[in-house]
């Protein structure tokens, strides 16, 4: 028995996955990787192999597992691979396992979340839309297995350091009023509105502070990167739409605030760089380098905030009308703009299109209590139908230039 903490990577060879290895590798005698898991880049994942040696090695593709078995064959090592979606769920529960960095993109890292959940690990959860599909059922597994949860989202990491421990007894009993949300506002905060009309992928994806995946980079230049964290906190903190509260700052030095009821508010800053947030929950309790470098408050010199421009950014609105109305909503909202976002990258509905999509689907598909994990799939099958149905009419012109896109309706 090693006093090594045992750790799956979920989603290994994407932005969170590798700067996860990156701190793992820091750190040689606390950390053994015991599973590395992709969807289909079968040479980053050789590369992690060789040198993470892990047990297990998963590919969501039967043909890509194959490949990658026989290149670990060819080279010696005694890693074995497997794919498909149940492959997650085994090594995120494995028996060994002490930690699962839950890092895989979109809807498809709920059931190997929820699989460490169930087990019982520690959760360092990075993918947001487990608790956006499903955070009653999620955080129910986690209290009802005694796993740990630990936030990677930079926001929710800083919330996390700011609270006080107990913070489980409830936000008020603890003496917190408000959980301030810092949101960089993304590329497009001062564009003029009618510029944003045309914008391309790649200049959606060129966030001014931040690199990260595509996906979360298009939700962060349409702010609903921060309507998904307000889901994500609300379940996370157990905090109400009406105390959480977003606030712009374009510098992203403060990662998110905490306000109390005798007028302190406590923050997190440090440059914006993931392995902060990565490094302090893969040493929690403990603090441990993260290869970040140290903060230049002279450099940074000022700190400026601004109130969250609606108008500019429906998703955000609309992700709060989601979370207000509750059940498989936020659901709908999520599995609805995954549609539009991978339909924007793919160049089939213009940036605009985005908000439309989405409210679209939760204008058509209705919203139902969630009481098992068949409503929030239900829900986001019916999403992805209407929202794919209506970025077709897309494409035939009902997303045309000076549409009626503009005004939030
Ligand atoms: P990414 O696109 O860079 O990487 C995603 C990873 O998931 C890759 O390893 C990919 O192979 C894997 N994957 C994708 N689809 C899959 C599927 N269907 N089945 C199995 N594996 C699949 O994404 P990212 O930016 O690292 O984001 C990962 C998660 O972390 C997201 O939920 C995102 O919201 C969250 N997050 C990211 C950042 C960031 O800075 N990148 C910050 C906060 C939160
Ligand atoms: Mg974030």
């Amino acid at each position: 028995m090693s006093d090594k903490q045992n750790i799956t990577v979920l989603g290994s060879t994407g932005s969170i996955g590798v700067s996860t290895l990156d701190v793992i590798a820091r750190h040689p005698g606390r950390f053994r990787v015991v599973a590395l898991t992709a969807n289909s880049r079968t040479d980053s994942l050789f590369l992690q192999c060789q040198q993470f040696e892990p047990e297990f090695a998963v590919l969501l593709d039967a043909d890509a597992a194959q490949s990658l078995q026989q290149k670990i064959r060819d080279s010696g090592l005694a890693t074995v691979v497997l794919h498909g979606v149940e492959a997650l769920e085994q090594v995120s529960s494995l028996p060994q396992v002490d930690s699962v960095m839950a890092a895989i993109v979109g809807a498809a890292g709920l059931r190997p979340s929820l699989a460490a959940a169930r087990a019982g690990k520690r959760i360092l959860l990075a993918n947001k839309e487990t608790l956006v599909m499903s955070g009653g059922i999620f955080m129910d597994a986690v209290r009802d297995n005694g796993a740990e949860l630990l936030p990677i989202d930079s926001e929710h990491n800083a919330i996390f350091q700011s609270l006080p421990r107990d913070f489980g007894r409830g936000l008020a009993a603890v003496g917190v009023t408000r959980i301030l949300l810092t949101a960089s506002g993304g590329p497009f905060r001062t564009k003029p509105l009618f510029a944003l009309e045309n914008i391309t992928p790649d200049q959606a994806c060129a966030h001014p502070n931040w690199s990260m995946g595509r996906k979360i980079s298009v939700d962060s230049a349409s702010m609903m990167n921060k309507g998904l964290e307000i889901i994500e906190a609300h379940w996370l903190f157990a905090a109400s739409a009406e105390q959480i509260q977003v606030v712009v700052h374009p510098q992203s030095v403060i990662h998110s605030m905490v306000e109390y009821a005798d007028g302190s508010v406590l923050a997190q800053l440090g440059n914006p760089d993931m392995r902060t947030p990565i490094a302090y929950a893969l040493g929690f309790p403990e603090r441990i380098a993260s290869g970040v470098s140290a903060l230049d408050l002279f450099k940074i010199a000022r700190l400026d905030f601004e109130e969250p421009d609606m108008q500019r950014f429906r998703c955000l609105g609309l992700a709060y009308q989601a979370l207000r109305q509750g059940g498989t909503a936020p659901a709908i909202l999520n599995a609805a703009n995954e549609v539009a976002v991978a339909a924007f990258l793919d160049e089939k509905l213009p940036f605009l299109g985005i908000p439309s999509v989405i409210e679209h689907a939760l204008e058509q598909v209705s919203a139902v209590p969630v009481t098992c994990l068949n409503d929030v799939q239900e829900a986001d099958r019916l999403a992805r139908e209407v929202a794919s149905e209506r970025v077709r009419a897309a494409g035939g012109g009902a997303f045309a230039p000076h549409s009626s896109l503009l005004t939030p309706h």
